[in-house]
């Protein structure tokens, strides 16, 4: 069987920071690689005249997310339609198509859909914090989990679609390392660690004090060049610079290795896995 890689994330660029090395890199290897991505993004802040030529800052993102998928290789993009929620407390959170106000359930089954067609061995997303506690990403995480316990259960029906029972689940993981740098770094630089982020909506202490395990490492320096040019493709992020020049720097540390958890099958002992399809 084809082996067939899926990452679930909610807004146009998380498929390219966080974990767009990865899915380079298996995409390289001749893995198909498919993304669900929840929202188009629609509440990103855009400079207004990166707007023109485009019908709305969704369209914009949508058109950008297309631009990266094509540099990282990807076989398809899967949209699902939600709207972006903005950052916790934001009025857009309140939308009646906000992500975050979809019923996990239904989330769920709708991704469940998507795996028995698409038939991945192994499924990615957020941690569950959302890497840094974006109520989407928190949100997909959560709904990710439950489909996959979905096809899991062959009593589970998703429409007329054959059983497929995916193998692995990892979380993309920051590395804790990374975010203590970061920390320690900001206020050399004149800013507070509890205020990361372009709109300061990010509190880096709070999130210093969820962890997790790494159980697999992802090499992708052969690759990095794809990854840049996927972050180049989101251009009203601000590239590869949306989170600061101190974070563009300090991930260029980090930037040969992506670190996931495992979630199943739970991992039972300290060897880091370096390759997410080990034992399939
Ligand atoms: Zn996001």
């Amino acid at each position: 069987m084809k082996k067939t890689l899926l990452a679930v994330v909610a807004h146009p660029d998380d498929e390219t920071f966080g974990m767009g090395g990865t899915l380079a890199y298996y995409a390289n290897s001749g893995v198909d690689v498919h993304l669900i991505c929840a929202t188009r993004g629609e509440v990103g802040e855009v400079a207004s005249e990166m707007l023109v030529g485009y019908k709305s800052v969704g369209d914009l993102r949508e058109h950008e997310l297309c631009c990266a998928a094509d540099e990282l290789g990807l076989k398809k993009v899967h949209f699902l339609g939600y709207r972006d929620s903005g950052m916790q407390g934001s009025p857009e959170n309140q939308h009646k198509n906000a992500l975050v106000q979809a019923p996990v359930n239904k989330v769920a089954r709708e991704i469940a859909h998507l795996i028995r067609q698409i038939k991945p061995q192994v499924v990615v997303t957020f941690d569950p914090i959302g890497g840094y506690m974006h109520p989407d990403h928190i949100s997909v995480h959560n709904a990710t989990v439950v489909a996959f316990e979905i096809t899991r259960d062959e009593k589970i029906e998703t429409g007329n679609l054959h059983l497929h029972q995916p193998q692995k689940l990892y979380f993309h993981i920051f590395p804790r390392g990374f975010f203590r740098l970061v920390v320690k770094l900001m206020p050399l630089f004149g800013k507070d660690p509890s205020r990361f982020g372009k709109n300061g909506d990010i509190n880096l202490a709070a999130i210093m004090k969820n962890d997790f395990p790494i159980n697999a490492k992802i090499n992708y320096r052969k690759v990095s060049d794809k990854r840049d040019r996927a972050s180049a493709c989101h251009a009203s992020q601000g590239g590869d610079r949306q989170s600061g020049y101190i974070v563009t720097w300090l991930l260029r540390l980090f930037s040969s290795h992506e670190s996931f958890m495992r979630a199943f099958p739970p991992s039972e002992n300290r060897r880091i896995e370096k390759d997410l399809f080990a034992g399939i």
